[in-house]
Formats: C-alpha cells, structure tokens, sequence
C-alpha cells in the first residue's frame, strides 16, 4: 500500500517543515501547492500569471485548476509509493477530489493544531529560500541569518506572509478549510497533533501516529485494501 499522508492545519502551523521531514523519512515526495503555484509565479508561466493577484490578497485559487494541478501531479511516478500533501486540500470540493484520485481509506491525515496568535507571529517573522523553497529554522533567522541552511540561497520573506494578509489567510483557512476537519474526523486514519511543541516533538507524534495507523488494528489501511496493489490508475512516467 502506498503511503499517502494529507496534512492539514492553519498556515504557519508547520505543514511546510514537517511535510518535508515526512517525505525524507518515509522516501516518498512532499506535495506542496503552494510552493507549485508560487514557482510558476517566479517562472512567469500561463499558470503563474493567473494566480499571482489571488496568491497576493491571501484568497484561493479555484477548486478547479487546483484539483486538474493536483490530478496530474499524482500521476506522475514518483508517487507510486506514496506523497505528504502540503497545502491540499484547503476546500470541501477538493477534498472530495482528492477521495476521488486514490484509495480514501488509505489517506493518513494529520492535523496540527496551533492557536491563531501563534500563527501571527509565526508567519511574519518566517522566512524561505529564495531559491529552493525551503522553510528556515526560525532560530537561526532570529540569531540573523540571511542565507539558506541547505543551498545558501537568499532568504526572503513570502509576499504573503505580511501580516496584513496573514490575517486574511487565517480567516480564509477559518471559513473554508478549518470545516474539513469534520470531514475527515470520523475516519480511523485521522489524528491531531499539538503544534506548540518544539518542531522535533511534533515530527515524532506525526511519525509515531503514521507508523501506528499502519499497524495491523491501527487504522483501516492494511485490513481492508479498497484497491488491488499496483500502479495508480493513471499512474504514467
Ligand atoms: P501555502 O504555501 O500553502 O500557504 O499557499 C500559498 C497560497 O497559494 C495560498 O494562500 C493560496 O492562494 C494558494 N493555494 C495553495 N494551495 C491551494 C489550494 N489547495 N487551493 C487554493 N489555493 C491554494
């Protein structure tokens, strides 16, 4: 069975960083849409141009080029043994899409869980790797590092983690993505995770909640596969 874990939570709750410790611990891709999108700003594609004025006030992209984005990124290969996906899905609509793309009863889904005024401080204060994307150890950009830990890139901050539109995210994840946690709630394979601790602690409750649901009685993957192994449907080079 492959390994497919959605993370939920606020922006700024650690989605980003754990999705990437996920994904080199268990050898299967992170997912990030955000990241996808904001590449093809830089890039200046079609798609770029499309969303960078949504991207910029805080808002969604729709549900429609986000879920065709997503269809044909797990198609590709790389994920036959299983993805973290950061920042999908964020709406009712593509969460059911997502239920629709692989086998539902297989999804590993973690939330974690931070107050609001946290995620405030978080948020403007974070900073990313102009470069390769990734997310900097908040302690070393508080000690005034301004290069990235993995590639030496240039660390920014994103457009959108202004506060002003910080809070416009929150109240848009408040309205439109928080409702999915009733969604998902009810499914064996669903656990929330304390994101106050320090990020090493939640990285061994996600990892610790992950590994016990693939126990056998853990969750409902390994007793009732929907779907034979093998390939996704679609799945192609
Ligand atoms: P993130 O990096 O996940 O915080 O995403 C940054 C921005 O990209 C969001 O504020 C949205 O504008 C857009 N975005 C990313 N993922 C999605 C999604 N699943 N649905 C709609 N918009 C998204």
């Amino acid at each position: 069975m492959p390994l497919d874990i959605v993370m939920l939570g606020p922006p700024g709750a650690g989605k980003g960083t754990q999705a990437a410790r996920l994904a080199k611990h268990y050898g299967i891709p992170a997912i990030s849409t955000g990241d996808m999108l904001r590449e093809a700003v830089q890039a200046g594609t079609d798609l770029g141009s499309r969303v960078k004025a949504v991207m910029d006030r805080g808002d969604l992209v729709g549900d429609d080029l986000m879920i065709e984005i997503v269809r044909e990124r797990l198609a590709r290969a790389d994920t036959a043994n299983g993805f973290v996906l950061d920042g999908f899905p964020r709406t009712r609509p593509q969460a059911g899409a997502l239920d629709a793309m692989v086998n539902e009863g297989g999804l590993s889904i973690i939330d974690i869980a931070v107050p609001a005024e946290e995620l405030v401080r978080r948020l403007s204060s974070r900073r990313i790797c102009r470069d390769c994307a990734a997310i900097a150890d908040p302690a070393s950009v508080e000690r005034g590092a301004t290069s990235c830990a993995t590639c030496g890139g240039m660390l920014v901050q994103r457009s959108d983690d202004r506060e002003q539109v910080v809070r416009e995210r929150l109240a848009v994840y408040e309205r439109n993505t928080k409702p999915l946690l009733d969604y998902y709630r009810d499914r064996p394979s669903f656990r929330t995770i304390d994101g106050l601790q320090p990020p090493d602690a939640v990285f061994g409750a996600i990892a610790e909640a992950i590994d016990g649901m693939a126990a056998p009685g853990g969750g409902d993957k390994v007793r009732t596969p929907l779907v034979p192994e093998g390939p996704r449907p679609g799945a192609a080079g």
